[in-house]
């Protein structure tokens, strides 16, 4: 039977984690999130206090670094780095900042390549990240790439965050999110972009109601689902 894997790219904030998992459960597919697995090296790299622009010295630091993900019983993917459950601790901003970082890194691209695609073999699976179309799964049967205005698309996220630290501003928010969507796409390994072949899904004018509707369409539409 032909493996059902999605592919799901695009820029932080875009919406893609919340509509993959709600995907994932209306379907019965595994939800998995690839940016976990930047945050986890990038986690890693920020507690050892290794500078997150010094390649030399985080390439030196893969081999200790055992990354598992997990599936709870509710479907939800935890992180275990080194057997320590970090699910929430790569959330913090100073990970996203490292994870975006040690991303360029073509050495950390390689060393999380099989794991991704393990996840596809293994399971029908959507996977939501930033070149998951065009290099983790060229082959994946079904491409999307979500996309918002960036005012928008840090709202979003400024929302999400304001709930766990009130003393976080919109400003901050929108700013770090520009510079991380401006190293992903424009770092040389891995660029963040639309597969040639990928759909377009902008969801500026679209609530979550109507983005999952507008995704669960493509979907079916695709396999029939
Ligand atoms: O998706 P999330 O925002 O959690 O990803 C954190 C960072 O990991 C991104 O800013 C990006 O630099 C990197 N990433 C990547 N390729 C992926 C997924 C995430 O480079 N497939």
């Amino acid at each position: 039977m032909e493996q059902r894997s999605i592919a799901l790219d695009g820029p932080a904030g875009a919406g893609k984690s919340t509509l993959a998992k709600k995907a994932a459960q209306h379907f019965g597919l595994i939800y998995v999130d690839t940016g976990a697995l930047y945050r986890c090296v990038g986690l890693y790299v920020l507690r050892q206090n290794v500078d997150s622009q010094d390649i030399f010295e985080i390439v030196k630091l893969l081999p200790d670094i055992k990354i598992e993900m997990k599936h709870d019983d509710e479907g939800i993917q935890r992180m275990i780095l080194n057997g320590e459950d970090v699910t929430d601790d790569i959330r913090i901003p100073e990970a996203s900042k490292y994870a975006s970082d040690v991303s360029a890194i073509p050495e950390v691209r390689a060393f999380l390549l099989s794991m991704q695609r393990e996840m596809a073999n293994k399971y029908d699976a959507i996977l939501d990240g930033r070149d998951i179309g065009t290099v983790v799964l060229p082959d994946a049967g079904l491409k999307i790439f979500i996309t918002a205005d960036p005012e928008k698309r840090a709202y979003r996220r400024y929302l999400e965050l304001k709930d766990k630290d009130d003393t976080i501003t919109f400003e901050e928010v929108r700013d770090a999110m520009v510079s991380r969507d401006k190293n992903d796409s424009e770092r040389a390994t891995a660029p963040l972009k639309a597969a040639d072949d990928a759909v377009l899904l902008d969801t500026s004018e679209l609530d979550l109601q109507e983005s999952f509707f507008a995704l669960c369409d493509l979907i079916t539409g695709r396999f029939g689902l």
